[in-house]
């Protein structure tokens, strides 16, 4: 499989270091408020590509991602509302997994948190110090851009180019203006740990190095993310950890591009943004991984409203056939198709190829979907034709649309990716039942727990309160 990697700018045959376990860390949220639909770009990509590896590849996959629940941005949040750090990185620490859950983004092996690793951090700290990549003032440690000689090599810039760019005077501190910050002294009122500098907070770009190498080893895999932070996040990280060790940091570097509304970078600063969760309250999960994967993931990618509206209709098209098709033929005892049928199932052989040879292209998942809309085309001129036995090869069409559909998390059994939203309903209606009950509404409350068993739905009052199973 070949992946394109920022740090050569070539599309590289890819393998796992051990050839059994691909280590990959991405980059993870700020949690200080809800993601907006752009955040959730590399969600949806790397989540397909780690599927991907498992199903296709016959790979483990070992996948790290960080929840940043110290920074600037959620200081300014707990200012602006009167709440603690603590109390806002928990709110939306929730809110994101449970955004995962409803996109059924598998959930990361680990999925680490800045407050949890500050004495790693803080030894790396006093490592870089050692090695002279970075000194301290005044509470505050800085690293030594100029004494890294790979500074640049990830986002292709060169020092003295950036100098010019840089903005002076940010900091009079700095040795020079493009030193970044390793370690932050506490101001009154600030969250803050002991450290020998003093009390502060570590740097965002300490973060991560740490972190993926707690879990993946000094050398790993593949260090994904927006590809608005190449520069200076990921620059920093490498400048942290191959200075550190001397060695390799990440193998392949993957980024996705941006999200743009009409050819601007979506960005909450710039408020021309739509939260993730509203989006997909409007459209459903299907619909947003459909739209996310029919386009290919380096590319930029304008929101707009008909766009989504268009992968939901072509999502939902070859949904209804595989489900359709499967409920058909669920009730018939035998899997045993004729002739024709075989025909048919070999025809189909030369699709799977392409969208192998798609994904195996840089995760080239509209090669892929291309592909899987020929199958669908196919299957539905052979489901008007075939009868008797051949048509119980449409079961094993519905089973290759399904393994296709996986890493893109798309096309399973009915209603797999809505179980998140089925829970939050059903909550939803125990609470309202519970409410009226309160209110002595009985005829009303009875009506709901009869219409949800109707639909299959039966709810059980418990000590700890209302439960519902199927
Ligand atoms: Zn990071």
């Amino acid at each position: 499989m070949k992946l394109y990697n920022t740090l050569t700018r070539k599309k590289e045959t890819f393998q796992p270091q051990d050839s059994k376990t691909v280590r990959m860390y991405v980059c993870g949220p700020t949690v200080y408020n809800h993601l907006h639909i752009g955040n959730v770009r590399p969600v949806i990509v790397f989540d397909a590509l780690r599927r991907y590896f498992e199903r296709f590849k016959g790979w483990d996959v070992l996948y790290v991602q960080n929840i940043t629940d110290i920074d600037d941005k959620l200081i300014d949040r707990a200012a602006e509302t009167g709440r603690t750090v603590a109390e806002i990185a928990e709110e939306y620490t929730d809110a994101y997994f449970d955004l995962l859950k409803k996109l059924a983004i598998k959930e990361p092996t680990e999925s680490p948190r800045a407050t949890g690793n500050i004495a790693g951090m803080i030894e790396l700290v006093k490592r870089l110090i050692e090695k002279r990549l970075a000194y301290e003032v005044d509470g505050d440690v800085y690293y030594r851009v100029t004494a890294f000689a790979g500074y640049g090599k990830l986002s292709n810039r060169r020092i003295e180019d950036l100098k010019t760019g840089a903005r002076i005077a940010t900091s009079e501190k700095k040795e020079n203006p493009l030193d970044f910050t390793l370690w932050k002294r506490a101001k009154p009122g600030e969250p803050k740990w002991g450290s020998p500098w003093g009390e502060g907070r570590p740097g965002w770009h300490t973060e991560c190095v740490v972190l993926s190498r707690k879990y993946l080893g000094e050398t790993f895999d593949i260090h994904a993310g927006g590809n608005d932070l190449v520069f200076p996040h990921h620059e920093n990280e490498i400048a942290q950890a191959e200075g550190a060790t001397g060695k390799p940091f990440a193998r392949f570097w993957l980024h996705n591009g941006m999200l743009t509304f009409t050819g601007e970078k979506m960005s909450k600063s710039l408020g021309n943004f739509a939260y993730a969760h509203e989006v997909l309250q409007q459209f459903g999960p299907e619909t947003v991984r459909y739209f996310y994967l029919s386009h290919h993931y380096r590319k930029p990618l304008d929101y707009a409203q008909e766009g989504l509206e268009a992968a939901a209709k072509a999502s939902s098209r070859v949904q209804t056939m595989i489900d359709d098709t499967a409920s058909e033929l669920a009730a018939h005892p035998s899997d045993k198709t004729d002739e024709t049928g075989q025909e048919f199932l070999s025809s189909l052989e030369p699709y799977r190829a392409r969208y192998i040879e798609a994904m195996d292209d840089d995760l080239n998942t509209v090669g892929a979907i291309a592909a899987i809309q020929e199958i669908v085309a196919a299957t539905n001129r052979f489901k008007g034709t075939a009868t008797g036995d051949a048509r119980l090869a449409l079961k094993d069409a519905v089973a290759l649309l399904r393994d296709l559909g996986y890493p893109l998390g798309l096309f399973q059994e009915k209603g797999h990716l809505l179980k998140g939203i089925e829970d939050d309903l059903i909550r939803l209606l125990i609470d309202l039942r519970a409410k009226l009950r309160t209110q002595k509404e009985f005829t009303l409350s009875d009506q709901i727990r009869e219409r949800l068993l109707e639909l299959g739905i039966i709810l059980k009052d418990t000590a700890q309160g209302t439960i519902w199973t199927v």
